[in-house]
């Protein structure tokens, strides 16, 4: 068998190891330590635009302290784009609060603005007013900053950026992840760089910042004995890991650049295929960093369809997979509102996610052609 193809897996730089050692020659083997003070300020150096980053245990820790800091609880409407992971979804259940799904526009695959507002007049015909808008930047994609924000701002509702797939990538010249009342990153080993697992909440507010890492922290207050006036979680990145995350810092851009080759490469592969689009910019504001690069079929027929591929790439040993299944389709979710216009479900029937990662060398593009031609041939 041929070594396997994946769609996106951990790519490291060098001086990863240099970090971690370094944590264990000084024994900072905890959930504080230098690197994880160096690693936030690494992020707050790259996001700019007055960035504060407290570092977490995870992208969905990041978006269940992003939610408590915003006050939502038991019984509050948090609206969440329908078509992300379910993480994005998750924490609002966590907190006794119900998921309000909005579907996605058909350029850049997230928030539609016009079914947005149409989602918020109607929650609040019902009487009730959202507490947040969980807005994702789907695959690396920037949503529609400059619509969403008018809307939140309209409505007085604030933003949680879903910056997990997005680091790396920019609108207008500004990066995602500062574009969120607050924001989140992840670095999950898929991700597009890791800390073998992690993430972080953004914030241009200071005391954003300090709530997280206090609530991350057990909540503990400040007295020499235990003493605790809130719920406390534990949340916070080991030294160990932002070890890894302060030498993938290192090559970010480089695996920026890498996976936006990967895109350009597929839009060659498949550019005198008229059934296949490849998903990418639309126009010079958005900059993605492509974590995934995903292609449709505008056409399908018993041979030519995404799990034809899927299961022909399979077959060599290439991975490719689904794009995300819309929250509201998901049996977890079936009794939340959703407000939906046809676009995530014609996304995720027609859509697949193909090897993306930073680290494919040319012996895999090659591979990944001669199988995709090899499937055309059969199938067109
Ligand atoms: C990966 C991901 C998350 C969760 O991040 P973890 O670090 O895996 O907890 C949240 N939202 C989206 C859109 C993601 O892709």
């Amino acid at each position: 068998m041929k070594d396997k193809i994946y769609l996106s897996s951990p790519h490291m730089g060098g001086s990863e190891l240099d970090f971690v050692k370094e944590a264990f020659q000084t024994n900072w083997i905890a959930p504080l330590g230098p690197n994880v003070s160096q690693f936030e300020s690494l992020l707050e150096q790259y996001l700019q635009a007055g960035s504060h980053v407290a570092a977490l245990s995870s992208g969905t820790s990041a978006i269940h302290l992003a939610l408590i800091i915003l006050g939502v609880s038991t019984g509050d409407e948090v609206i969440c784009q329908s078509m992300t992971f379910s993480a994005s979804a998750n924490p609002i259940l966590y907190q006794g609060a119900t998921p309000v799904f909005v579907d996605s526009e058909a350029e850049t695959w997230n928030l539609c603005p016009e079914l947005l507002e149409t989602a918020i007049k109607d929650r609040l015909a019902k009487g009730k007013k959202p507490k947040a808008i969980v807005a994702v930047h789907l695959y690396g994609m920037p949503y529609k900053v400059t619509a969403l924000r008018a809307i939140a701002n309209k409505y007085d509702i604030p933003i949680v950026e879903d910056s997990a797939e997005a680091l790396g990538s920019s609108y207008n010249g500004q990066k995602c992840g500062t574009f969120g009342d607050i924001s989140i990153l992840s670095f999950n080993g898929n991700k597009i760089i890791t800390t073998s697992g992690g993430g972080a909440l953004v914030s241009k507010k200071l005391a954003h910042k300090n709530k997280a890492i206090f609530l991350a922290t057990q909540a503990r207050d400040d007295a020499p004995h235990y003493q605790h006036s809130e719920i406390g979680y534990n949340y916070r990145l080991s030294n160990v890991s932002a070890g890894i995350g302060c030498g993938q810092m290192e090559v970010l851009d480089k695996h920026v650049s890498l996976r936006r080759d990967m895109n350009l490469f597929y839009q060659d592969l498949f550019k005198d295929v008229k059934e296949i689009e490849v998903f990418k910019e639309t126009n010079e504001k958005v900059y993605s960093n492509h974590w995934l690069s995903c292609i449709t079929f505008t056409h399908t027929t018993a041979k030519l369809n995404p799990e034809a591929l899927r299961t022909f790439l399979l077959t060599e040993n290439i991975e490719a997979r689904p794009l995300w299944k819309p929250m509201h389709l998901q049996p977890v979710f079936k009794d939340a509102p959703s407000y939906v216009n046809g676009v995530g479900e014609r996304l995720f029937e027609t859509g697949l996610c193909l090897p993306s990662g930073s680290n494919l060398i040319d012996a895999d593009r090659s591979r990944i052609t001669e199988t995709i031609i090899n499937y055309l041939k059969n199938s067109v």
